[in-house]
């Protein structure tokens, strides 16, 4: 098991879109903190609607019958996911360093967590030519198109893991705004997805705020399906936006039901078990 790294390098703080580093249109960026000290860490790109927009832009052309992606023969679509996990894999060190640095869990946690959201990929990466829904056989199936992804900053890979592993396993593309709180690991990830070979405009990731790049996302006429992990309270916004604008489709997975309280007797050492 590879030592954490405790200063891991800082490689990726722009906007991926369309398989490339950008500055946010506005020019804006925000902090993301160490939690542990509450020091700044680094200035990250700050995306906003203009940005969500290119994103969507590229993850429609990215979707359009006869581009690369929905050429991709299924069973190649799940070897670049394979590909992808592989990466992970090769990089967790330095992954599981940067998730307890961005989010301040203990570094073996976040190690067990980027294991989970390897194994999540490699699980969807296995149904990409195995999906064939319950009608009448017609030799394919339609992927939904261009999905959104809304997510918190408790499990910053697993979560994103989540979203991608179905996403990409059927062929759609995606928008992913990760928490405002842990942005660091999403960013490096999106580079093993270039580096995977995934077409350009399948994945964009966005940095930002939730009433901002967040909303954007859930008000989007041209995004057809969000996928959202948070509070029960933006649960109802994200599914009153689909509901104003184009009807999307919203899975909403919310609420947490596991608080601890530490009081001071606690033998925190136990957490690091
Ligand atoms: P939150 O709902 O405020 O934030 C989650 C995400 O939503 C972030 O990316 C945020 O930027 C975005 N967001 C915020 N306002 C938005 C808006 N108006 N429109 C669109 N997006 C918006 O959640 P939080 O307070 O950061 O905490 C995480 C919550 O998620 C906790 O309540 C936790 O229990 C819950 N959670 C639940 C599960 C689960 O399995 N059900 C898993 C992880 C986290």
């Amino acid at each position: 098991m590879g030592d954490p790294i405790l200063c891991p390098e800082i490689k990726y703080t722009q906007l991926f879109i369309n398989n490339e580093w950008v500055n946010s249109q506005s020019g804006k960026t925000f902090p993301t903190l160490n939690p542990c000290t509450g020091k700044e860490i680094c200035q990250v790109q700050e995306a906003d609607k203009a940005d969500v927009d290119l994103a969507v832009k590229a993850a429609r052309a990215a979707f359009r019958r006869g581009s690369p992606w929905r050429k991709l023969d299924a069973s190649k679509r799940g070897q670049l996911m394979n590909k992808l996990a592989r990466l992970m894999r090769e990089n967790i060190t330095y992954i599981a360093s940067l998730e307890t640095l961005d989010n301040g869990k203990p570094y073996l946690d976040a190690r067990e967590d980027i294991i989970a959201a390897t194994e999540n990929i490699e699980y969807y990466a296995g149904w990409c030519d195995k999906i064939h829904g319950q009608t009448i056989p017609v030799g394919k199936h339609e992927p939904v198109g261009v999905c959104g992804a809304i997510i918190p900053w408790n499990y910053p890979v697993q979560m994103l893991a989540w979203k991608l592993g179905p996403t990409l396993a059927c062929g759609c593309t995606v928008v992913v705004k990760p928490a405002e709180q842990t942005p660091l690991t999403a960013l490096y990830i999106a580079s093993l997805i270039k580096e995977a070979g995934f077409p350009p405009g399948v994945v964009n990731i966005l940095p930002g705020y939730g009433p901002t790049a967040g909303a954007a996302i859930a008000e989007h006429m041209d995004i057809n399906k969000v996928a959202f992990t948070g509070s029960t309270e933006v649960g109802h916004l994200i599914m009153q936006a689909a509901g104003r604008t184009n009807l999307k489709r919203v899975s909403l997975e919310l609420g947490g039901k596991s608080p601890f309280i530490i009081l001071e007797d606690c033998d925190c050492k136990m957490f690091f078990l």
